[in-house]
């Protein structure tokens, strides 16, 4: 990815422009932690990088953003520019180029994201990153103030990178996030939801969300419950304890583990018929929330005479035959039976035992 992205500045750079890395991937290499994309700030324009890469995905040129796959990297082109105004505490209206790093490092959120690596390698660290990393501190760039207002989705960046990498905030951006956290109402839905899944999810959780809570963010992100709850390693357990489904948007996958955990809340997950309608991966996540240990659950599985009615030994066709039945609604009652007494091993899961069973009960 290093090898990649410098050939790629180079590239840029060989028509003539300017071109840094910037932000998370520097941050993170200086941090010795992994990163996903690159992104490169420039003063070529947009169109000038269009011309440069024909292998462009998407552009948001509004924002002066292009995005390239390069060599299989994904890379975050973006002109030199400065945010002159902002509508409704979040989008820069007004955005207009520049012509120095300086000046676009300038509308950079926190100095931490602002070192960058030049097209021979060498770090450029033009407002003290490097300080602020060494000392684990998040810092606004500028008037902190000034800054959360323009863009309130600042506040929850702040507290992500907190989380993420294990710093403080600064003392007087911690303050004024505390008193324009209300700001956060105005913010949409779905950039609310993914800064929290990555605190979420983040092993830091616990500081994250006690930032939260001491911040007094919870109500502005409609949790109010935050303070309360259980902290456990999956994201998705933290979630399913804020009462937000109808809040915020989930995917379906989510949206049905959550109303599992829910219904899985009151249940008893040593119950091999609990484990069996719910299955290993809701009840083990539910684990983590009634404090039963995930080993003990797994062993019960593992021992388990059948994990869906497909592993029943004789089939609804063949419970059919032996009851000289056409196929009906029946079936669905002697299944369920089947299951319980195959569970609770007082039949086995054996065709003739179960063939046995069936003539006895239902014939
Ligand atoms: P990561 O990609 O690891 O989530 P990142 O710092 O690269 O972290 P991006 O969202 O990719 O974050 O943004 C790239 C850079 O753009 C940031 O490092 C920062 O310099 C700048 N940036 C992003 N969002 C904002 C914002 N809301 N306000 C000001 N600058 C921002
Ligand atoms: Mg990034």
């Amino acid at each position: 990815m290093y090898d990649t992205s410098i050939k790629l500045i180079n590239k840029i750079a060989s028509f003539g422009y300017q071109a840094y890395i910037v932000g998370g991937y520097p941050r993170d290499l200086y941090l010795k932690r992994s990163s996903g994309d690159v992104d490169i700030c420039t003063d070529a324009k947009p169109r000038d990088i269009m011309q440069i890469f024909p292998e462009v995905i998407t552009t948001n040129v509004e924002y002066g953003t292009v995005v390239v796959m390069y060599e299989k990297v994904r890379f975050e082109i973006t002109t030199f520019r400065k945010d002159n105004k902002y509508s409704n505490f979040r989008k820069p209206i007004d955005v207009e180029y520049v012509t120095t790093l300086e000046e676009d490092l300038k509308r950079r959120d926190f100095t931490i994201n602002t070192l960058c690596i030049d097209k021979n390698g060498n770090v450029v660290d033009l407002l003290n990153a490097k300080s602020d990393l060494d000392n684990k501190i998040i810092r606004m760039v500028g008037n902190p103030k000034l800054r959360l207002k323009e863009d309130v989705l600042r506040i929850l960046r702040a507290i992500r990178f907190a989380t993420v990498l294990d710093f403080e905030l600064e003392p007087v951006l911690k303050a004024y996030i505390k008193k324009y956290g209300y700001l956060l109402k105005k913010l949409s839905k779905d950039r609310k939801k993914s800064e929290l899944d990555i605190i979420f999810a983040s092993k830091n959780k616990e500081y994250g969300i006690k930032l939260l809570v001491e911040l007094k963010l919870a109500d502005a992100l409609d949790i109010p419950i935050l303070p309360w709850i259980k902290i456990t390693p999956s994201m998705v357990v933290t979630w399913s304890q804020l009462n937000a489904l109808d809040k915020y948007n989930f995917n379906a996958n989510e949206r049905e583990t959550i109303k599992a955990l829910l219904e899985l809340r009151n249940k008893n997950l040593l119950d091999s018929f609990v484990l069996y309608q719910y299955g290993l991966y809701d009840c083990t996540l539910a684990a983590e929330l009634q404090g039963v240990s995930k080993k003990k659950i797994n062993e019960i599985y593992v021992d388990m005479p059948i994990h869906s009615r497909l592993d029943i030994s004789l089939s609804p066709t063949e419970i059919c035959t032996v009851l000289e039945k056409a196929p009906g609604p029946f079936l669905k009652d002697i299944i369920k039976d089947l299951e319980v007494k195959i569970l609770n091993k007082s039949l086995k899961n054996e065709k003739e035992a179960i063939e046995k069973y069936i003539t006895i009960h239902y014939k």
